[in-house]
């Protein structure tokens, strides 16, 4: 974790990029351009799929396949932001490193101005160092994964390279739509919930069942791109087969809808929710249909227009742990569960060969405003829901909470979550990181920058 030392601090904000290709539209009003470019990702070898430990084999078919796709957008003054979206569990650190590096050579873009972003799909495939305590990997299975990965980073910027080339002018608005499948599962235990809707019970906890969207169009009205998200966990399949679960049965909907035109989905701050009832492909499918439907609703209403202005603010910040586990502690762990015995036995080698464990991690954040008050915040890791009530609240209801986004390496709770403790305090047995808690003052700290990149993007 210590190699991204260097980069660590504020991105530069704003960057006009010089020269930029795709030069402004001769219209009277100046516009938007947009380049849109997608790739699929579906892995051709039976590579193992992630987010589950309990699997003991690798992928045996398709259901639907994975996508990568890209949003570009630049303002008639040269203004770009960049937005991946993934049928993908996450992106690992080193992968954002890689990719980051990369966009920054070939295209001349700075961190701040790309978001790469999962649906968090628990039928994707496993990426490079990330999670690997969880899996009983063999070695052939790592170089199938470490090759997939390698392959996806340069697709990722090739696909980016792709949209950039083809900037057309395009007129954005946005929107919020809502629909009720995410369940706080920290509050409804699954076994739970099947009774509980069959009574109409009230289902409790914190939840955020906003729809945000964002709508692409040509200046003759032709939707050529839809972004929208949900704060909810992409996990009601967990067999054998690739797909990007809901997320990704709403994205074939909307772009079976609308013909020509490009589905994208990001995940909110969903890390404490589920879709319940959950693992039937109907079930799953019927996630897909309501969000899918939500947009369709939105996209009726009139959606607010977002003129052709555009800045970009990011962060990686030290979030520090509470402590690093010491050798006695990981000796002590070679007894305990077998992600705490992997994960044990991984890092002592690392101390046997004279390397340190981190004391903390470099955590991205990111601030984007499109037009004059789209606000668009995106963090790291898996975050609890508490993060995108907190910013709407203090933000506006507009705002636009992105979680997963760039790095995903353990969970984020807040402060509440982490007095309340459990899995989604942190969860680190299963991401591998030496430790067992972040700071108490994990939100305070997360929130304060999001302040300071808010105040930068005004
Ligand atoms: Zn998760």
């Amino acid at each position: 974790m210590r190699h991204a030392r260097l980069l660590l601090g504020i991105w530069i904000v704003g960057t006009v990029v010089a020269a930029a290709p795709g030069a402004p539209p001769a219209a009277a009003e100046p516009t938007w351009l947009a380049g849109i470019a997608k790739a699929k990702i579906t892995p051709e070898q039976p590579l193992w799929l992630a987010g589950y430990g309990a699997r003991d084999r690798p992928a045996e078919g398709t259901l639907h396949d994975l996508w990568l796709k890209v949003l570009v957008l630049q303002t008639p003054d040269g203004q770009r932001a960049v937005v991946v979206t993934s049928d993908l569990l996450g992106f690992s650190q080193p992968m954002y490193e890689a990719v980051c590096a990369e966009l920054k050579s070939q295209c001349g873009l700075d961190r701040h101005q790309i978001m790469l972003t999962a649906s968090h799909t628990h039928s994707g495939p496993v990426l490079r160092d990330a999670l690997y305590d969880i899996y009983p990997l063999d070695e052939g299975q790592v170089a199938l994964i470490e090759a997939y990965s390698r392959r996806l980073e340069k697709t990722v910027v090739a696909t980016v390279a792709d949209a950039l080339s083809q900037l057309t002018p395009a007129v954005l608005r946005t929107g919020k739509g809502s629909t009720n499948f995410g369940v706080n599962r920290r509050n409804n235990p699954q076994a739970q919930v099947d009774e509980l809707l069959a009574r109409s019970a009230e289902l409790t906890g914190p939840v955020d069942h906003d729809v945000p969207v964002l709508a692409v169009r040509s200046p003759q009205g032709e939707l050529r791109a839809v972004l929208f998200s949900y704060a909810c966990h992409c996990t009601t399949l967990s067999e054998y087969e690739w797909s990007g679960d809901y997320a990704g049965f709403a994205q074939i909907a909307l772009e079976r809808s609308h013909p020509g035109a490009v589905a994208m989905f990001h995940a909110g701050c969903g890390a404490d929710q589920n879709p319940l009832p959950r693992r039937e492909v109907r079930l799953c499918q019927r996630y897909g249909d309501m969000l899918a439907a939500a947009v369709e609703a939105t996209l009726r209403t009139p959606l607010r227009p977002v003129a052709p202005r555009l800045r970009t603010a990011g962060e990686l910040i030290e979030l520090p742990y509470e402590k690093t586990l010491d050798k006695p502690e990981l000796e002590a762990a070679l007894d305990k569960d077998v992600y705490q015995q992997r994960r044990a036995r991984r890092l002592l080698r690392q101390l046997a060969e004279g390397k340190s464990l981190a004391s903390g991690h470099h955590y991205p954040v990111q601030a984007w405003r499109l037009g004059e008050d789209q606000l668009w915040i995106s963090l790291g890791g898996e975050v609890v829901v508490d993060y995108s009530l907190r910013f709407k609240q203090t933000y506006g209801a507009t705002t636009w909470v992105t979680g997963y986004a760039n790095d995903v390496m353990a969970y984020i709770p807040s402060r509440r979550v982490w007095e309340e403790g459990g899995y989604e305090a942190g969860a680190f047995h299963v991401y591998g990181l030496p430790t067992d808690r972040w700071t108490p003052d994990i939100e305070e700290r997360i929130a304060g920058t999001v302040g300071r990149l808010v105040e930068q993007v005004k």
